[in-house]
């Protein structure tokens, strides 16, 4: 398992470094209870669209497991492209998807050279039919679902369901519900006694999403606010949080959370961050960052307690 990032941010003043990169190492309970392992999630794009610095959702985890397939991946090495091997996907929208193909192409002769299976796409089912009628239809890309050929393709498209836990690369990874303009899902990851790592996806105000959090240790929250408060009816149709929103989202989250904000537009970062401080949530919230490290560690003997 790598432990190092493999991207830097990439300087914008979107996302200059003036807040190092999260290195939490994620202690375990006092119980020394085990875990089900080390994760390192790192983040490869986090903004609500493009601009220089800016990089559409996506996280690498370890290093074989994206979440989400934005414009960050194109900030991965080719030799780290190439070991991914599964992909979940939140929702069929551009910024969550468009590198999923490209991805595709640039390590087919690698993957095809080495007689590799396939990069295991997890999604919902009507994501799903989306990418094959939209995406991979020959015309807007190839089919890679049978290329470069059918018994031996570069991507296989596998149905998830909210509620289901995913036992992928030995990580648990629970399907959370999202309430978005499309069928659309989140994702918490176990780290066992360390919590969990949970990312919302895109969403607007959801109860379910907090019913089940209730239930579980939260870590860290990855939540989206895709736009500010003076877009307050935008965000209300096209099912995203507004800072107002995000408010009342949070206060269903008991105790004092890590809260990482997602999915701000490029150039509304400052805006919207200070009418997120003006909330006045009990819960740690900071912006993400592209280059952000977050890091479940497996330790058990040095539990505190
Ligand atoms: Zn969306
Ligand atoms: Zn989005």
């Amino acid at each position: 398992m790598r432990h190092r990032p493999l991207v830097s941010n990439p300087g914008s003043a979107e996302h200059s470094a003036h807040v190092p990169p999260t290195e939490h190492p994620l202690l375990p309970s006092c119980n020394g209870a085990p875990t089900t392992g080390s994760m390192i999630v790192q983040v490869l794009g986090c903004s609500g669209s493009i601009a220089a610095g800016c990089r559409t959702t996506s996280f690498l985890l370890d290093d074989d497991v994206l979440i989400d397939a934005g414009t960050g991946v194109g900030d991965m090495p080719l030799d780290a492209l190439a070991r991914v091997e599964h992909i979940l996907i939140s929702h069929s929208h551009l910024d969550h998807i468009l590198a999923i193909g490209l991805l595709a192409d640039s390590v087919m002769r690698e993957r095809s050279a080495a007689d590799r299976g396939p990069i295991q796409v997890h999604a919902l089912p009507e994501t799903i039919a989306a990418l094959r009628t939209h995406i991979f239809n020959g015309v807007i890309w190839p089919d890679f679902t049978r290329l470069p050929s059918a018994d031996k393709p570069m991507l296989a498209l596998v149905p998830i369901a909210v509620g289901e836990v995913l036992e992928i690369g030995g990580k648990r990874i629970e399907v959370l519900d999202a309430a978005h303009t499309v069928p659309a899902c989140g994702f918490a990851l176990d780290g066992g006694s360390a919590g969990w790592w949970v990312y919302t996806g895109d969403t607007g105000p959801n109860p379910k999403l907090w019913e089940r959090l209730a239930t579980m240790r939260v870590a860290h929250l990855v939540i989206e606010t895709a736009f500010g408060d003076d877009e307050r009816q935008l965000a209300r149709i096209s099912r995203h949080l507004c800072p107002a929103a995000l408010g009342h989202e949070l206060a269903h989250l008991a105790g004092s959370i890590d809260v990482h904000i997602t999915h701000i537009k490029p150039g509304e970062r400052a805006a919207v961050m200070a009418e997120i401080g003006r909330l006045g949530s009990q819960h740690k919230i900071r912006a993400l960052e592209i280059g952000d490290v977050m890091r479940f560690v497996d330790e058990p003997k040095r539990a505190y307690g």
